[in-house]
């Protein structure tokens, strides 16, 4: 229980710091992007303003070359409002057509900014408007941020890997210090367990000279007795008798925590057994109540014979209590990998909020009060499938009915008998 709850401790610290660091690096790669770009983009407009007057001084020229310069940082290309070429200069040979591809059914009268990839390149592009007395066009300038584009691309893997290692780390370290953390809790929880057992165990003696004294004095003394003495011994060794199975049942329950039952490995004929509480248990029923099994032939398990006929019987005896009108049903069928013990009834039922919390020591639902008993059965039920490796599940729906199902791991030996 201490090292699940350790490693569910352990494994949400990582979740939630990864998730904070995901959040943390995304957020910091698109600011840093934005900040490169809105750097770029305000270099690029100094060059506008160098550049627009070529649009007015080569308007008129016939022979409109575009020059290549390529050691420039930046590059140019002025065009006319129709998309004639006017004059540019290029550190890309070729990128024009490019450019004109992209830009020519673009509204140009707006600034554009545009990011593209040519040639395995990356250019951030910055379409102006130049707007003259008489002609206006537009200038695209750009410049080549390939190696920002890398270093961009190389940083958000070197944050991948970081993110990841680090994650590890802090799962270690906090399953390291949760488990510090668990320590006192972790002792104080044993000694509470302890504390329970020992009480259990040291409360069976008096509670025996108790019983057995009034046994003595019911046989000896009784005819001594006047009816009402009679009656006093009568209730008090009921009661009596109702602390000593419920001293029984937690120390049950406290060895079952400790790990100190003794769960004998015997092989159980589980459907023979099956057979014969059916037999027993509806004859104990009342005459609104049917019972019903469908038991298959020749099943074995492996395990403790007492401990899986008192499983039986608290579900049973669940389902007769729970139930006024109606009818049981027990069930054991196998599958490739599980027995499986069903016992349906179609009594009281269990509220969606009562549901999680049944197997609970002690726990009883309202409706359950009305009627005598500890609430421990279903506790040691679950303690006993426990012991035996497998696993109890109930559905059930208030006002309808209860189905428990008992799994436990397949028996091989299924089939000898
Ligand atoms: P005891 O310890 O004497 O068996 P109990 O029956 O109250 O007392 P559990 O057997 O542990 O205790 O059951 C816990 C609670 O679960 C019950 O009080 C009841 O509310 C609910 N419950 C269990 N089985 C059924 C069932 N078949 N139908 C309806 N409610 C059930
Ligand atoms: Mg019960």
């Amino acid at each position: 229980m201490f090292n699940q709850t350790r490693k569910k401790l352990s494994s949400f610290y990582a979740i939630c710091f990864f998730l904070f660091f995901v959040g943390f690096i995304i957020i910091l790669y698109f600011a840093l992007v934005q900040l490169m770009e809105h750097q770029q983009l305000e270099e690029l407009e100094t060059y506008y303003t160098e550049e627009q007057h070529d649009f007015f001084e080569h308007l008129d020229e016939q022979d409109k070359k575009i020059k290549y310069a390529p050691n420039r940082t930046y590059f140019y290309y002025v065009y006319t409002q129709d998309h004639k070429f006017v004059h540019g200069d290029e550190t890309v040979k070729g990128f024009y057509q490019e450019i004109e591809k992209i830009f020519q059914s673009e509204d140009i009268s707006q600034p554009l900014i545009k990011r593209t990839e040519w040639k395995n390149n990356h250019f951030l592009l910055l379409s102006k408007p130049i707007i003259g007395e008489q002609d206006s066009g537009y200038i695209i300038l750009g410049k080549m941020v390939t190696s920002q584009h890398h270093f961009f691309q190389k940083m958000i893997w070197l944050f991948i890997i970081l993110t990841c290692v680090f994650t590890i780390l802090l799962g270690l370290v906090s399953y390291f210090m949760a488990g510090k953390a668990m320590i006192p809790i972790q002792q104080s929880f044993e000694k509470q367990k302890k504390f329970v057992s020992d009480a259990s165990h040291e409360l069976r003696t008096p509670l025996s000279i108790f019983y057995s004294s009034l046994d003595i004095l019911e046989a000896d003394e009784i005819d001594n007795l006047s009816s009402f003495g009679k009656e006093l011994v009568s209730d008090l060794k009921e009661e009596a008798e109702l602390m000593k199975d419920l001293l029984e049942k937690m120390l049950f329950l406290a060895r079952h925590d400790q790990n100190r039952l003794e769960i004998k490995k015997e092989s159980i004929f589980l459907s023979e057994m099956l057979e014969n509480i059916s037999g027993k248990f509806e004859r104990t029923l009342p005459k609104t109540i049917t019972f019903h099994s469908e038991i298959e032939k020749n099943v074995q398990l492996t395990g403790d014979s007492k401990s899986i006929n008192e499983l039986i019987y608290i579900l049973l005896e669940n389902a007769s209590q729970y139930t006024q009108q109606g009818s049981i049903i027990m069930k054991l069928a196998t599958t490739d990998t599980a027995i499986k013990v069903f016992i349906e009834d179609t009594g009281i039922g269990i509220s969606k909020e009562d549901l999680p919390l049944i197997f609970d020591r002690f726990y009883r639902s309202d409706l359950a009060r009305k009627r005598d008993g500890t609430g421990l059965g279903l506790s040691i039920a679950k303690a006993i499938v426990e012991e035996h490796g497998g696993t109890i599940q109930v559905q059930s729906e208030l006002g309808k009915g209860t189905s428990f199902c008992i799994e436990f791991p397949f028996s091989k030996n299924k089939e000898a008998v």
